[in-house]
């Protein structure tokens, strides 16, 4: 019997290459938000490749859909392996502009979405004596970055998030890790301009981009039994820009 995953945010970018790279190992359920064709194309893609999949709409932030998504997946899939929080969004404003409004959308999706997860899934992981738990950080956590406060605030919360519920569920045989990309090729950062882009690779070490896959090949890692005495932990894959 195949293992079951959750990826939040795996129609487009980061989360649809994780969800694809889990998918011969992993009946996975791809979270999206809107974009319902592209979650069906994750999906198709999955399939196409020999897995299992179905896409399953649900805004993160939202506390009782959430849990609705953990028991539809428990209650249909008997149990739940590996959640990967990777739903997120940006806001960015400088300090001074920022909305009251663009502060609590980005906390709200990036910061009480992946919180929503950990705590419905932790039940019924506990009941199995194991899972494993990835949240998607970022760079900017640990560096800070202009115009992001939002942003920096929630992925430098969820490197709490991931320690604290990490020490909470270590003796429950749960590991509990964050990735955190650099400047990563997607729809996220295809938005910059040419001179930001350009000012960002000059502080990237190994000189280019990374790419979806880098993030995914790190997440199939850390989901691996290979990875069994690793929790607690954030992981940095940025070409260098930035050494802990
Ligand atoms: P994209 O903007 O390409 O994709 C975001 C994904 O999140 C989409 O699948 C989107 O679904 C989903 N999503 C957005 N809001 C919600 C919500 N409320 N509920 C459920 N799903 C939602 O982002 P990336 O692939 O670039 O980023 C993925 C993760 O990686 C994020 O957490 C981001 O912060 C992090 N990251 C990215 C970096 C980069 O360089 N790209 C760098 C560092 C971190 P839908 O399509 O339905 O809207």
């Amino acid at each position: 019997m195949s293992k079951i995953a959750l990826v939040t945010g795996a129609s487009r970018g980061i989360g649809k290459s994780i969800a694809l790279s889990l998918g011969k190992e992993y009946t996975v359920i791809v979270n999206y938000s809107g974009s319902k064709e592209k979650a069906e194309e994750t999906v198709r893609a999955i399939a196409e490749a020999g897995g299992a999949a179905e896409p399953y709409q649900c805004h993160v932030q939202n506390h009782d859909d959430v849990k609705a998504m953990i028991k539809y997946i428990t209650d249909t899939y008997g149990s739940i392996d590996l959640v990967v929080n990777n739903a997120g969004v940006t806001k960015d404003n400088l300090l001074m502009r920022m909305k009251s409004d663009e502060w609590d959308q980005v906390i709200d999706v990036n910061l009480k979405g992946a919180f929503n997860v950990i705590q419905s899934v932790s039940r019924p992981m506990i009941r199995q004596k194991g899972g494993r738990i990835i949240n998607i950080s970022s760079i900017v956590g640990s560096l800070g970055n202009p115009g992001q406060t939002n942003y920096v605030a929630s992925k430098a919360g969820i490197d709490g998030i991931t320690k604290s519920v990490a020490r909470e569920l270590a003796p429950k045989g749960i590991t509990v890790n964050a990735v955190a990309p650099g400047f990563i090729e997607s729809d996220m950062t295809d938005v910059l301009s040419e001179d930001i882009r350009s000012q960002m690779l000059s502080q990237i070490p190994l000189n280019h981009f990374g790419t979806v896959e880098d993030i995914a090949e790190t997440v199939k890692f850390l989901a691996s039994d290979a990875a069994k005495y690793i929790t607690g932990q954030t992981i940095h894959v940025n070409g260098g820009m930035y050494m802990g």
